[in-house]
């Protein structure tokens, strides 16, 4: 076996002119077409921010917050990552300039640093170093993708850059570094501009990095004329400037990028040999896209996430994915729709408009805005036979809107929104009663994956078509053991609990009174790929779109 210590390769991937280029995208299909020629490939996601993880940040702020196997709460990134490369990341793929700062300070406590006195630099690259190596090391990669988040010339980023370089420095021959960057083509000239990339270059320079590849990202291929003018500017060879136009498909880049012989380049460049090279599943994928013709109309009902006039698709983007990839494997392109629950709130005629959906989801969430809203539309979609999936809060509030139309308990609540309430059918799981009244609130919900039983002939079932699951979390809340009983007799099906039976998993109605109304405590966007869509969603699409006809 290799050293990965020694010959390991690293690829830095840099933004260049802005953010929200695709640069995560990006990393992920060159981690892809190396894959795709032999090599085994790990991806690394680098936050520049000082919040130790994701998971204390607002949706807003941030996103999505991506959660791993070991229930580390990261940026969406590392949900591209794992989408392309089939495979589960862990802690060592992720970090921000507050975890780095973290760990540097307790091991100066700790007198690792044995009296020196510790400086920004060279300490924090340092241990930016350290860790970029020991993620090649645990997923025993040869090659190790580094996405350094933000854009050059950006404060920020510069010590992850400075990292970059001194590894250069100490390895030439093993150290790529490549720039995604934007060309902007105004409406008014309708000419497509290189300024800016050659000012980011510039400012790359000046950080001591060299661009060993420019990824020039636009609304349309690059011409001739631009690639030279690129090449000249930005001390580059033509071949080396990669033309990435605006795609229907996200999954479409990588065959893209290998219609410019980008994965040959890469390997010459870091001196490796190709060992095979196998595009077939990325053909495939493309073609069932491409196959998917027939619009199925799905909505999804929650509060309305904006900043200023902007509405924040990306806080559900593993939802929305895991809803492609289950539509395409049933020959379906997704027609995706998002509703304020807020609108039902304040005119309940509207909920009939519900009606025009093949399927309804209710994804994650937190708080009490719009949840009287989504109440009353899983209560039109149960009574009106339009299948629902409920993620995780989806699923807490299809327990309370059960409990209190069907079980009549009247009023029923989770004490998250209403903590006095008479039947707090959902509660706060005992161990988290103590964390939250010492406000720890960093990285200590219930995370990760956790094991699950399922019962057999259950919609549940017949979905995994096993009876032993494994998925993750990210909750604090749990549905109430006190009230399980009442609710079964009142018709709800726990069709997955944890083993020991204490949490319940998935909440579901029996197929002879509704077609499909599921829901899980569980977050399967997190395990969904474009060649294994997740079993849940697959079942959702599928009766959605026999329920259609
Ligand atoms: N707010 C709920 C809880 O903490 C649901 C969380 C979620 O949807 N991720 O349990």
């Amino acid at each position: 076996m290799a050293n990965h210590k020694k010959d390991t390769r690293y690829i830095f991937v840099t933004g260049g002119v802005m953010s929200g280029v695709g640069k995560g995208v990006t990393s992920s299909s060159i981690a892809a077409i190396l894959q795709a020629r032999g090599f085994s490939v790990t991806s690394m996601k680098i936050d520049p921010y000082v919040n130790v993880d994701a998971g204390t940040m607002n949706p807003t702020e941030h996103g999505e917050v991506f959660v791993l196997k070991d229930g580390t709460e990261c940026d969406q990134d590392m949900g591209n990552y794992e989408r392309f490369l089939e495979c589960q990341l862990s802690q060592d793929n992720y970090m921000t300039t507050g975890s780095v700062y973290q760990e540097v300070i307790e091991k100066e406590r700790k007198m690792h640093y044995k009296g020196k006195c510790v400086e920004v630099v060279p300490h924090i690259p340092y241990e930016i170093i350290r860790r970029i190596k020991k993620a090649g090391q645990t997923n025993k990669a040869e090659i190790v993708i580094i996405e350094i988040g933000g854009t050059v010339g950006e404060y920020q980023n510069i010590l992850f850059l400075e990292a970059g370089r001194m590894m250069k420095m100490d390895m030439p021959g093993q150290i790529l570094f490549v720039m995604v960057s934007f060309l902007p083509v105004p409406d008014k000239i309708g000419e497509m501009k290189t300024k800016p990339t050659q000012y980011a270059v510039r400012s790359l320079n000046s950080a001591g990095i060299q661009p060993d590849l420019i990824i020039a990202r636009s609304i349309v291929p690059l011409d001739n004329k631009r690639k030279e003018k690129i090449a000249i500017f930005c001390n580059i060879r033509k071949k080396d400037v990669i033309s990435a136009p605006d795609i229907s498909s996200i999954y479409d880049v990588p065959v893209n990028f290998e219609k410019e012989n980008l994965s040959q380049n890469i390997l010459q460049k870091l001196n490796l040999k190709p060992r095979k090279k196998d595009f077939e599943k990325w053909r495939n994928l493309r073609k069932r896209i491409q196959n998917s013709q027939k619009k199925i109309k799905i909505g999804v009902v929650g509060k309305y996430f904006a900043t200023g006039n902007f509405v924040l698709s990306d806080v559900y983007i593993s939802v929305i994915e895991s809803l492609k990839h289950a539509s395409y494997a049933a020959g379906a392109q997704l027609d995706l729709y998002w509703i304020d629950s807020e609108i039902f709130e304040k005119d309940p005629k509207k909920l009939a408009d519900l009606k025009q959906y093949a399927g309804i989801v209710v994804p994650g969430g937190f708080g009490s805005r719009g949840v009287e809203g989504i109440i009353q539309a899983i209560q039109f979609v149960r009574e009106n036979k339009i299948p629902y999936l409920g993620l995780c809060y989806g699923m807490q509030l299809a327990v309370i809107e059960f409990a209190r139309h069907v079980a009549k308990l009247k009023g029923a609540h989770t004490t998250e929104v209403n903590p006095r309430t008479l039947y707090p059918v959902i509660d706060i799981l005992p161990e988290q009663k103590t964390i939250l009244s010492q406000n720890r609130y960093g990285g200590t919900m219930r995370l990760g994956s956790y094991p699950a039983k399922i019962k057999k002939e259950t919609i549940a079932f017949s979905a995994y078509k096993d009876t032993q699951i494994s998925e993750r979390h990210r909750h604090r809340y749990e549905v109430n053991p006190k009230f399980i009983n009442r609710l079964e007799k009142a018709g709800l099906v726990f069709s997955a609990t944890s083993p020991d039976r204490r949490l319940m998993e998935i909440a579901e109605l029996p197929k002879k009174t509704h077609p499909f109304f599921v829901a899980s405590q569980f977050h399967p966007e997190f395990q969904s790929n474009p060649f294994n869509p997740h079993p849940l969603f697959l079942k959702f699409i599928q009766t959605s779109e026999k329920n259609k006809k």
